[in-house]
């Protein structure tokens, strides 16, 4: 089959593989239909994210039909339509027990190496490195899904791929960073990073019951989509301080809650971002935190931020005397979309949202180093890349 395979930093190529084998009981082959980049995708392929190899299979956003199935797969049949969630997730073990899936204690095979970073291991993830299971991507033809009676939702006929495909991943990551807010009706929310994932975060945060969404970036395009297409009010921070314009724009007590979309990759203006390119080239630091930072700094006392970007490691200058004496409460997580799948695809169902939205770009997948090249650059107003097999 055809793969999208990583070969090194900023280097991807669609090569043939061996396709994928039923290797344990509860997996399933899905033959993929559509399959998504996502920002994640991108921490891989700028290099931020250790033991990936040359040759691993790409992609964790993916969707298509059953073409065989494990023995003890029995709520699924061959041909089915699923969508299938990137956190891979045994459903039997305490974390998953406690909804809590992409912290599952018995999918990633290489816990080890990630019990080295960060202490325990969460669960593994398709196309996401060795450290995370090593598990081959969904960026092919087809895949291998572990665990398929837990995972994977069959979707209705009368929905189209494009509003279900993001199931798999943004759509519940930009749920749960609203979710993790605890938002009351009448709150103020501030949204950093107009990626799809913000996106996502801005249109649930109204569907939680914010009053006022503001969505912070510094690419046009995408600041426009936020608020033509999500609703939010926006900031662009390289024509405006977010610092400063934040508390004029709520009464002087700043959002009630900061959602973190960009993750460590962040960018910053003047000497904060010549700081963390310095440290980080210097590994004196792994991630540039500046969203992190500043969503902190802006958020209302008392208030939550949540961050829905991705950290692998340490970082600097990280404001601990705001958190403690200003009562803030920090919350995170890899998405638990199993949690929220199916809730989802109601809110889908009943016309409250198509996902569709964030769609930018449809590549054939043989395209796909065109599509990741154009995601991390911007250009040609790039918001979501969908491979077409
Ligand atoms: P993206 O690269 O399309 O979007 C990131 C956006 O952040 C860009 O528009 C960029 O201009 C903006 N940005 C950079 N620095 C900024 C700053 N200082 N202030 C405000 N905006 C800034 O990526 P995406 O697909 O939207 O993903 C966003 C993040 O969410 C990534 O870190 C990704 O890894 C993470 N993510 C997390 C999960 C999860 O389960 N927690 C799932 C999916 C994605
Ligand atoms: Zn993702
Ligand atoms: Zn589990």
């Amino acid at each position: 089959m055809k793969a999208n395979c990583w070969m090194g930093t900023r280097h991807v190529q669609v090569e043939d593989v061996p396709d994928p084998k039923i290797l344990n009981s509860r997996d399933a082959i899905i033959r993929i239909t559509n399959t998504a980049i996502c920002g994640s995708d991108l921490h891989l392929y700028n290099g931020f994210v250790p033991t990936m190899k040359r040759g691993d299979i790409m992609g964790h956003e993916f969707m298509g039909e059953v073409v065989e199935l494990g023995k003890d797969v029995r709520n699924l049949a061959i041909g089915d339509r699923v969508v299938v969630p990137f956190p891979i997730a045994c459903g039997h073990c305490l974390q998953c027990e406690r909804e809590m899936y992409s912290l599952c204690e018995n999918s990633n095979p290489n816990a080890w190496m990630a019990e080295k970073l960060w202490g325990y291991s969460p669960c593994g993830i398709f196309g996401y490195s060795h450290m995370l299971g090593g598990y081959a991507g969904g960026q092919a033809e087809y895949a291998r899904v572990p665990f398929a009676d837990i995972g994977p939702i069959k979707i209705p006929d009368n929905l189209d791929d494009e509003k279900v495909l993001f199931l798999s991943d943004i759509f519940p990551t930009g749920y749960m960073a609203a979710d993790m807010c605890g938002i009351q009706p009448g709150d103020i929310v501030a949204v950093w990073g107009c990626g799809p994932v913000g996106q996502f975060a801005i249109k649930s945060a109204y569907m939680l019951g914010a009053e006022r969404v503001i969505a912070i970036d510094r690419f046009k395009y995408r600041l426009d989509w936020a608020r033509e297409k999500a609703g939010a009010e926006t900031i662009n921070y390289e024509e405006v301080n977010e610092l400063e314009a934040l508390p004029q724009m709520t009464g002087g007590r700043g959002p009630d809650h900061c959602i973190d979309a960009v993750g460590m990759e962040g960018h910053a203006p003047g000497l904060e971002g010549a700081y963390d390119k310095v440290k980080t080239n210097l590994f004196l630091e792994t991630d540039r935190p500046a969203a992190l930072r500043h969503a902190i700094m802006a958020c209302r006392s008392g208030g939550t931020v949540s961050v829905a970007g991705v950290y692998s490691g340490l970082i600097d200058k990280f404001p601990m005397g705001v958190i403690v004496n200003r009562s803030l409460t920090l919350r995170s997580g890899q998405c638990h979309v199993q949690r929220y799948m199916r809730p989802l695809l109601e809110r889908i169902q009943n016309g409250e949202i198509d996902p569709s939205f964030v769609i930018s770009h449809r590549l054939p997948l043989r395209n796909a180093a065109e599509g990741y090249e154009k995601f991390v650059n911007k250009d040609d107003n790039c918001l979501k890349v969908v491979l077409k097999t």
